[in-house]
């Protein structure tokens, strides 16, 4: 039985009054039902940390360098990560791949890094508006997330969670229908059973793309839809809560 999982990806908006009033609203009504993580930018995981403890609420970051140490300036460790009390980490994010060409090859090493960490990656996978008019959404899924499938072992992946994010619904209000979504949610479930049945059943599959409290219900609702990766909308306590409580 996967439990519903609500992560909120806060990009690169914060300020330490900002985080003081979101997280106070966030734990003061954090639902028991849902497993709720929040993704700060890197200055504010330490606060956050401190904020959230006793809480059932989580902290991730939002990019890692593979790298364990040395001479990358202005890079994060996963290690770094872990002293600072994360429990997770965006790994490709399409703003990554996007902005800073992140690309396959970078996604397998970030999630290596931070599985040999003790962080729970959060791979994030999906198809540009010209390749899904082209109908090439599932090659490039099945790309993308045979990067990590062929890359680690069925012990290793199950330790992570995956996020499908078609990139022409982030942050533009545009969410995918529950049908369109579910469909790629199914698709990359056989892509999951295909190297391990109970890796398939067990992995959390979030969807991202403009996900509000008025449409989270519908998209949780999909079989293979385990909850969801939410930008904007999680950086309005109500709203979050709204989308981490659908019913
Ligand atoms: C995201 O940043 O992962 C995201 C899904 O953003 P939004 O919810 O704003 O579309």
């Amino acid at each position: 039985m996967r439990r519903l999982l609500v992560a909120g990806n806060w990009k690169m908006n914060a300020s330490k009054v900002m985080l003081n009033e979101l997280l106070a609203g966030i734990t003061a009504n954090a639902p028991q039902q849902t497993d709720v993580v929040v993704f700060p930018p890197a200055p504010y995981l330490l606060m956050a940390a401190d904020k959230l403890q006793g809480s059932s609420v989580k902290i991730g970051g939002q990019n890692l360098n593979a790298n364990e140490s040395g001479a990358f300036t202005g890079e994060v460790s996963a290690n770094m990560l872990v002293d600072c009390g994360c429990d997770a980490v965006l790994v490709g994010h399409s703003e990554r791949r996007t902005l800073f060409a992140e690309t396959d090859t970078d996604v397998l090493a970030k999630t290596e890094a931070a599985l040999a960490a003790g962080l729970t990656p959060y791979v994030c996978i999906g198809e540009t508006l010209e390749e899904r008019e082209a109908n090439k959404t599932e090659a490039v899924i099945e790309q993308q997330i045979n990067a990590v499938l062929n890359g680690l072992t069925v012990q290793q992946l199950a330790k992570c969670v995956f996020a499908y994010e078609p990139v022409w619904a982030i942050g533009t209000g545009k969410t995918a229908s529950p049908e369109q979504a579910q469909q790629v949610h199914a698709f990359i479930r056989s892509l999951l059973a295909a190297k391990d049945e109970e890796l398939a059943l067990n992995s959390h599959v979030l969807y991202g793309g403009s996900v509000k409290a008025s449409n989270a219900k519908e998209l949780f609702a999909q079989q293979d839809i385990d909850g969801g990766l939410v930008g904007g909308a999680s950086l309005q306590a109500e709203e979050f809560l709204g989308i981490c409580n659908p019913a």
